[in-house]
């Protein structure tokens, strides 16, 4: 008899039962990722900003290969949702979206890292793709880019509202004003929004977190009244990562980019758990149990002997190590200087002849 603490998976297609019966074959140990899931957050995303036709738009945040969910197949799960816009950091995962297919009709891709020399302004002008502008050697490049192919590039003008990583700061605003405002008056550069990303917005429970959020609101604002000023208005804003769009509504302004709420969890647990704001994790762990054996009292178990075994003990491998990406810290263990200390493990569900039971490693 097989007992399985698995869940019986639905497959949309032959294909996919076939895929997932293959990775059974080649590993004891599987990543499921629910694309119905994925799918279904974003729905849910897209309906706490008031739906379709609010005014605020969802961005689906699928860098670093789609929190590892594959970023593809992700990608097209956010817009089956609702998504009109995608957000990569890196450039490189922007121009990979538009060469499977997912086309300037389809959505809009805003990309937002590059550094140095080594900047494919040129490939992301031609694939248009929304550029985010943070420095006065960024918008250099983006115009230099824009003239080449004799384009008009569409621009987010990124401002560190607080967060202290890229952007431009309140005190070296009037310089990128300064050349921002010709460029976009010569059809160089389309003004397209003005954002800014929040450091703590998943701490509602800190009430010093809450007033640096309120902070950098208000000096969000702030930047908008200077681009108004200065007669480059932005035509959207957008501020809002998953734990602003789920909290607070007040902030949504044209776009929210939701990244974590997109793949099933809330931004921190002190927000609560993922069921608290209907959202469903979207990649399940697995694994087929590998040597059951018993064992005598006072068998070590596994590396550090940081278990010895209480009494005579049937012991059952979980075929998943620290090269497969489970990190040892995950073990009822950890070092304090040169000290082993002991904590508890992480979680882990196995089937028994009693049913699911939870365990720890
Ligand atoms: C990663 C990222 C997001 C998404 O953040 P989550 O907390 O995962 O929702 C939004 N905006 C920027 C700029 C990011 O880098």
């Amino acid at each position: 008899m097989t007992l399985s603490a698995t869940r019986e998976w639905d497959f949309s297609s032959e294909q996919g039962k076939a895929n997932y019966k293959a990775a059974q074959r080649r590993y004891p140990a599987q990543a499921i990722v629910d694309l119905a899931a994925l799918r279904d957050n974003m729905r849910h995303l897209v309906s706490v900003v008031g739906g379709p036709h609010s005014g605020t738009a969802v961005m689906g945040i699928v860098k670093a290969d789609a929190y590892g969910h594959g970023l593809v197949p992700a990608a097209l799960a956010a817009l089956a949702g609702g998504a009109t816009w995608l957000g990569t950091a890196q450039s490189h995962e922007a121009l990979l979206l538009r060469k499977a297919g997912i086309g300037p009709d389809r959505c809009h891709i805003l990309t937002w890292v590059y550094s140095g020399a080594e900047v494919p302004f040129d490939e992301l002008v031609d694939n248009d793709i929304d550029i985010s502008v943070g420095s006065l050697a960024g918008i250099d490049g983006v115009a230099a880019a824009a003239r080449r192919l004799g384009k008009t590039v569409r621009v987010h003008v990124k401002v560190d509202s607080g967060f202290g990583r890229n952007g431009f700061t309140p005190a070296g605003f009037d310089a990128a004003l300064a050349k921002l405002v010709p460029l976009a008056k010569e059809g160089v550069l389309h003004i397209v929004g003005q954002w800014s990303h929040l450091a703590v917005a998943d701490a509602p429970d800190v009430p010093e977190f809450v007033a640096s959020t309120d902070m950098q609101v208000e000096t969000f604002k702030d930047f908008t009244r200077r681009m108004e000023a200065a007669g480059i208005p932005p035509e959207i804003r957008h501020l809002a990562n998953t734990a602003a769009t789920l909290s607070r509504p007040e902030i949504h302004f044209e776009l929210t980019r939701p990244g974590i709420g997109l793949y099933g969890y809330e931004a921190d647990p002190a927000m609560g758990t993922p069921s608290t704001y209907s959202l469903k994790p979207a990649m399940t762990l697995q694994a087929q149990l590998g040597t059951v054996k018993d064992v005598e009292a006072g068998h070590g178990i596994s590396y550090g002997r940081t278990y010895l075994t209480p009494s005579d003990t049937s012991t059952a491998i979980v075929p998943l190590g620290y090269a497969d990406g489970i990190h040892r810290s995950a073990s009822g263990f950890d070092m304090e200087g040169a000290k082993h200390v002991t904590k508890p493990g992480g979680p882990v569900r196995v089937m028994t002849s009693e049913g699911p039971r939870l365990y720890r490693v």
